[in-house]
């Protein structure tokens, strides 16, 4: 197989062919067949330059990860077997076996992107049949994915995850936050980009309702060796939604077998869900304890600065003026999650296509008047006090307690104040709600909190902070 490759000719060929072989069934028999054959098996001899062993890989994607993940082994094992040899080098170049196929998807569900991308492979001795593939949204990809403060971090990890998978540090990722705020987009623009890297690779991607779906399917057949295998022979898993898991204990536990041999052979797993693994409650420890072990990172709700940059994106893209006034318009009201933003968007576009209308600042309260409504929703004492604890870090009950203690008692003032400017409320009715104080403590605090805004800058900006994140 690799004699035709034309590099350096070697008196010994045979005998490092040999020799080759012999290593090649070493490292198959320790890393085991599934995943020799996900990252091995393309290896190719080349030759020998010097005491260099030539192996050559047919794409850069896979080069680097034999590389990361077996490029020591690789090479004691060469030196064990050729005497001489003290390095092995790993070189990209297409071999002429056709590349593995990506996982072919349920008929009906293929889109045409994934298609384009991914040409009907030529079958192989083992194809790897797989029903997992959900379609890839074409939209979600890297580059329409907008970076603001909220999800820098997260965009960060995704990145680094569809450069280098399967990197210690970062396996499993794990991205958590609220409905709308990107999860899924990221989850498919890592699918995306490591399928244009390497088509070969299988990347499955599906949400944990699916998995279960699946598995329930397998178990009613009898078909769970199958269910098994399948899941196992791909090279980057993806469970979306994680938290639809919760409650399911025959299903979950089998996620967490997939999931423990997936990230033993060396695969990344790409998990979402509503919550930090922490606070999924009704998961095994066992399950969480591994759910935390690469890497965890949250989308943030969005802020004014990054809606209106995400506005500013969409708009462009859809080809239609938005006027600057209305995009700050929509960043103002619209703050619940990005989807919701969109859905705005895409309305006040579409009834300016339709009637051929310009967008203007007049005409889109009228077009969104039901959505602007719903996102109109008065502030109440609760927002107040909730954001008040969490931005300093105390617990909510202290808004009603009666410790006196100054890291307690400055935050509450600050939520009677902000009660105070913020809703319509009087203050014995504010008080009432601060553990039944008197309203002349609420009137206290209200003064004292705007003396101290006055006198430190510091404290002003904190306070104007809150204020704007709890207007948004
Ligand atoms: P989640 O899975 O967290 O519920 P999605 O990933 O489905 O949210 O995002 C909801 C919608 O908002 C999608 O259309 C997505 O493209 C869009 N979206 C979310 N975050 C961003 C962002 N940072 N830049 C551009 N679009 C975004
Ligand atoms: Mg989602």
């Amino acid at each position: 197989m690799d004699q035709d490759t034309g590099e350096t000719p070697t008196p010994n060929a045979g005998k490092i062919a040999a020799c080759w072989a012999r290593v090649r069934t070493r490292l198959r028999q320790e890393v085991g067949d599934v995943e020799y054959r996900n990252w091995l098996r393309q290896m190719s001899l080349a030759g020998v330059e010097g005491e260099a062993l030539l192996v050559h890989l047919p794409t850069r994607f896979l080069r680097d990860w034999v590389r990361d993940h077996y490029g020591d082994r690789l090479r004691m094992l060469c030196q064990a077997e050729m005497p001489g040899i003290r390095l092995v080098e790993l070189r990209v170049q297409a071999t002429s076996r056709a590349v593995q196929p990506v996982l072919e998807d349920e008929v009906e569900e293929v889109s045409s992107l994934a298609e384009s991308l991914a040409p009907t492979p030529a079958p192989l001795a083992e194809p790897v049949r797989n029903d997992w593939l959900v379609p890839l949204d074409q939209r979600f990809t890297f580059d329409s994915f907008v970076v603001g403060k909220p999800n820098e971090f997260a965009h960060a990890c995704a990145r680094r995850v569809a450069e280098r998978p399967a990197q210690a540090g970062f396996n499993p990722l794990f991205l958590y936050g609220g409905v709308g705020l990107g999860k899924t987009h990221l989850m498919h623009a890592i699918a995306w980009s490591l399928r244009e890297q390497d088509p070969g690779l299988s990347v499955a991607y599906m949400s944990a309702e699916k998995f279960m779906y699946r598995f329930i399917a397998a178990l009613r057949s009898h078909n769970t060796m199958e269910f098994k295998t399948q899941l196992r022979s791909v090279h980057v898993l993806m469970v979306d939604d994680l938290q639809f898991l919760i409650g399911k204990d025959n299903t979950q536990e089998e996620f967490f077998h997939t999931f423990n041999a997936l990230i033993d052979a060396g695969k990344q797993i790409i998990i979402s869900a509503d919550k930090a693994p922490n606070d999924l409650s009704g998961i095994e420890d066992r399950l969480r304890t591994r759910l935390s072990g690469g890497i965890v990172a949250d989308l943030h709700a969005t802020t004014y600065e990054l809606r209106l940059s995400i506005l500013q994106s969409k708009a462009n893209i859809s080809g239609v003026e938005v006027p600057p006034r209305v995009q700050e318009l929509l960043a103002r009201k619209i703050a619940s999650n990005v989807r919701d933003l969109e859905g705005a968007l895409n309305r006040i576009v579409a009834h300016a296509k339709l009637f051929g209308r310009p967008i203007t600042l007049e005409s889109v309260p009228e077009v969104l008047s039901d959505i602007l409504r719903a996102h109109d929703k008065r502030l109440s004492i609760d927002d107040i006090q909730r954001k008040v604890a969490e931005h300093y870090n105390i617990r909510l009950t202290e808004m009603a307690s009666a410790r006196r203690a100054r890291a307690v008692a400055r935050p509450r003032q600050v939520a009677m104040y902000l009660a105070k400017q913020l809703t319509s409320r009087s203050l014995p009715e504010i008080g009432r709600r601060f553990g039944n104080r008197d309203h002349t403590t609420v009137l206290h605090a209200v003064n004292k909190i705007t003396e101290l805004m006055a006198e430190d800058p510091s404290f002003a900006e904190d306070v104007t902070l809150l204020r704007k994140m709890l207007e948004m």
